[in-house]
């Protein structure tokens, strides 16, 4: 700490490349250690990176708090919050220019995911963070760096990472809740289910961009209807009981502005663990449920969308499909078949975001344009064969399409926010009614190939520099390439973003990506590498584990890859 000191009040009044003489130094505090990984360049460049280190002898957690993974995932994800908080009450907000004096982590959202900026195991408390190194105009201001380093950094971290500190029974509801989620998601499919709302849930949000749950006093709070009600045993809690949506294709249907989207949306994001108090914390899904919409605009490189598409003018083929700005169908099929290829076993489509003629084709428009006419099947005649053949389950939000009754193994009508269960009503409905529609598209769904993306079509450089960059959630920047994640929509923390550009640049530097290897191959492989040595090993800079990456699925690092342009794949078979 007194070394630290001097070299702060040395290079006082230098100019900022003074301060690279911290970069790859550590410094001994009483209670902890400081690490200098990276230093910025100037007060405007990204803040530099540090890491403190508390020994387990200062910092006291106990086993149970991060033993097993999951606890250690969910006490990791608190820390980060507790670390978020006491910054925020520390830092008197910015000294001189730019980035100057501020402390900054990565913020985590409503959900609790597998992140960097902490590390806990039975030696030491890691925490990964970002301090803005002061300086007026380019010269450095070292007195307060002392003061922001030695006087204000121990009160955070002695507030924050300390377990005598913290409030016990706080910290550990986190670790309960997220535990009994886990174990949640993990029971479905003893009980052959896809998805389970808890009772008592607050599914809808503040706003469109506010993920926070509604207010309690405006928020009609979820019921299961009788008919799906389950229970489930938790292991650190009473049993939970709600509805349960089983295997197979459900509909969820009601008059608009009665709260279908937002539960499909509550769905979607039940493949992630919610902090307590989010309102979604018993609501989980499938982990390899996806949100499937349609993307106009998006570029397909060589996808197998006959199941849905063929026929198009002019003889186009669609058994390797590509195309520079694919319709509202053909990319809607293309983003199913990706998604099977990438390993989804539930697919959730919403009508608000889906193209009309890629969901029905009613009798009407079958009689006057005919099936030769007509290049697409639509979903409606697929579903079933998806679910009998490749045991793909889909629950879909269908206000308008009474022809889907035919296909539905359970529907779910939403009144007034609350689901009643309407599976026989429907029945009898259908059978009164008989749909006058043909099916189209053939007996089977067919086989999905396997696509062995080329590595000479990625390339990450810039110029002579390696340029990746995350643009939130909604973008990711590939070397000269902008690859369009707005429509990838269960990326919830641009934190994935980032860890997905670094994890296909490994994949490329390691030659995983090396053109014999199937995406599917390629993705399981990182996801692996993922398990078995956490997502640091993705850092350009091992050495320097990063503080900033958030785990993907194996799916959103699918689509990520799908939607670079420049993409060039061999197509195999798969077997
Ligand atoms: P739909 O898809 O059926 O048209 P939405 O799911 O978009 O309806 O919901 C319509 C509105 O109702 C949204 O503003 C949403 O936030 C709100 N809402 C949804 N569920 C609830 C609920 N359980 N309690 C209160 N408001 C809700
Ligand atoms: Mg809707």
């Amino acid at each position: 700490m007194e070394q630290l000191k001097k070299i702060l009040s040395n290079i006082d009044g230098k100019g900022y490349k003074a301060y690279k003489e911290l970069q790859g130094k550590s410094f001994k505090y009483t209670d902890f250690e400081l690490h200098f990984f990276h230093i910025q360049g100037d007060p405007f460049a990204s803040p530099s990176r540090l890491m403190v280190s508390v020994p387990q002898t200062k910092a006291g957690f106990p086993q149970e708090s991060y033993s097993p993974k999951i606890r250690e995932t969910a006490l990791a994800d608190y820390l980060t919050r507790v670390f978020y908080s006491n910054i925020g009450c520390t830092s008197k907000g910015s000294r001189g220019s730019g980035k100057s004096g501020t402390f900054h982590i990565e913020r985590p959202g409503q959900e609790v995911l597998e992140r960097t900026s902490a590390r806990i195991n039975e030696s030491c408390i890691e925490v990964r963070f970002f301090a803005g190194m002061p300086a007026a105009g380019r010269r450095i201001l070292g007195r307060q760096a002392q003061q922001m380093l030695l006087e204000e950094l121990p009160e955070v971290v002695n507030r924050s990472l300390t377990y005598a500190n913290l409030s016990v029974e706080e910290l550990f509801n986190h670790i309960y809740r997220v535990e009994d989620q886990e174990t949640l998601r993990r029971q479905l499919p003893l009980k052959s289910l896809v998805a389970f709302v808890a009772d008592g849930s607050i599914l809808p949000r503040r706003s469109g961009i506010d993920q926070r749950p509604l207010d309690k006093s405006k928020a009609v709070p979820f019921q299961s209807p009788p008919e799906l009600a389950v229970e489930f045993e938790r292991p650190n809690g009473e049993p939970i009981r709600g509805m349960g949506i089983p295997d197979g294709v459900t509909l969820i249907v009601g008059g608009g502005y009665h709260g279908k989207s937002t539960l499909l949306r509550a769905l979607e994001r039940g493949i992630y663990n919610h902090r307590p108090g989010d309102g979604r914390e018993g609501v989980v899904a499938n982990p390899a449920a996806i949100k499937i919409r349609a993307e106009d605009g998006r570029r397909v490189e060589k996808v197998d969308i006959s199941p849905f598409i063929s026929n198009l003018p002019f003889g186009q083929q669609t058994v390797s499909f590509s195309s520079e700005e694919a319709s509202g169908s053909t990319s809607q099929a293309a983003n199913i078949i990706e998604a099977l290829e990438a390993g989804a076993q539930v697919l959730l489509i919403d009508e608000d975001t889906s193209a009309t003629n890629f969901m029905i084709r009613d009798s009407r428009m079958q009689q006057l344009v005919s099936s030769e006419k007509e290049p697409i099947t639509p979903f409606i005649d697929k579903v079933r064969q998806l679910n009998r053949e490749l045991d793909i389950s889909s629950i879909l939000v269908i206000g308008g399409a009474g022809d889907y009754f035919d296909i539905a193994d359970t529907v779910l009508m939403m009144e007034e926010y609350r689901p009643r269960e309407v599976t026989a009503e429907a029945r009898e409905i259908a059978s009164r009614n008989p749909g006058k529609r043909e099916a189209e598209g053939g007996e089977t769904f067919g086989k999905i190939n396997a696509r062995l993306p080329q590595p000479g079509s990625f390339n990450p450089r810039r110029g002579r520099k390696v340029k990746i960059k995350a643009q939130g959630v909604e973008g990711l920047q590939f070397g000269k390439e902008n690859i369009d994640l707005h429509y990838v929509e269960q990326i919830v923390e641009p934190a994935q973003t980032r860890a997905i550009g670094d994890m296909v640049h490994f994949a490329l530097r390691k030659e995983h990506i090396n053109g014999w290897h199937t995406l599917k191959e390629v993705i399981t492989l990182l996801d692996q590498i993922v398990d078995e040595q956490g997502l640091e090993v993705f850092s350009p800079d091992p050495l320097r584990p990063n503080g900033d990456y958030a785990r993907p699925r194996q799916l959103e690092l699918a689509a990520a890859v799908n939607r670079l342009r420049s993409l060039l794949v061999h197509v195999g078979k798969n077997d």
